[in-house]
């Protein structure tokens, strides 16, 4: 009898300890989802179960876990939002959405499609490019942007500033740039980057 309590307990230990090391890993994959903004672009990257490797030169590995649920990247979220402001947009050559968000991700700050002035035609002027003839989305959404919020502010927009939207990015305080696509002009970018203000390509979903 007290040999099997004592193999009964043999095996209930080495099943807490191996619980424990799931349990270990789970927080570490979640953490490393948490903090880890190179996992917010790649969350494949955490998809899964790390299982530690003995070799210590070998990387660890990750085998599926379908009980951890990955939850989407802010990055992607607010990009997608941009895109769908985008299509409100009349200009069918380009159409551009921005959105303005606190750094923490917290508030939607404003938001703005490249169309016409409020209650104009809501026709373009030319389909010839850069004479379209609409209020940029960048500007649309910085004119309606709450300037007395005082956190951080990241504009994402789904395609990259022209000079002039550039500029008054800058003037507008706002701290971070996210773009999508590329535009045919890039100056804008020596405009931002060298008002101090961080600029990141979000890859095409
Ligand atoms: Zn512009």
């Amino acid at each position: 009898m007290k040999i099997l309590k004592e193999l009964f307990k043999i095996a209930k230990d080495a099943r807490d300890d191996a619980m424990s090391d799931i349990v270990r890993d789970r927080l570490n994959i979640a953490e490393g989802t948490r903090t880890n903004p190179e996992a917010l672009v790649n969350p494949e990257q955490f998809f899964g179960f790390k299982k530690k490797n003995k070799d210590k030169n070998e990387k660890d590995v990750i085998i599926g876990q379908p009980e951890i649920k990955q939850r989407r990247g802010w990055d992607s979220i607010w990009m997608q939002f941009a895109d769908i402001i985008s299509q409100r947009s009349i200009d069918d050559r380009r159409k551009v959405g921005a959105v303005i968000v606190t750094s923490d991700n917290a508030q939607v700050l404003s938001l703005g499609y490249n169309g016409d002035q409020r209650g104009g035609p809501n026709v373009v002027e030319s389909n010839e490019p850069g004479k379209s003839g609409c209020v940029h989305a960048e500007i649309n959404s910085l004119i309606k942007l709450d300037y007395n919020n005082q956190k951080k502010r990241i504009m994402y927009v789904t395609t990259f500033p022209c000079n002039d939207c550039s500029k008054c990015i800058v003037n507008a305080r706002i701290d971070e740039v996210v773009y999508r696509d590329d535009y045919r002009n890039s100056d804008g970018l020596k405009i931002l980057l060298d008002a101090g203000i961080a600029v990141r390509k979000h890859p095409v979903n």
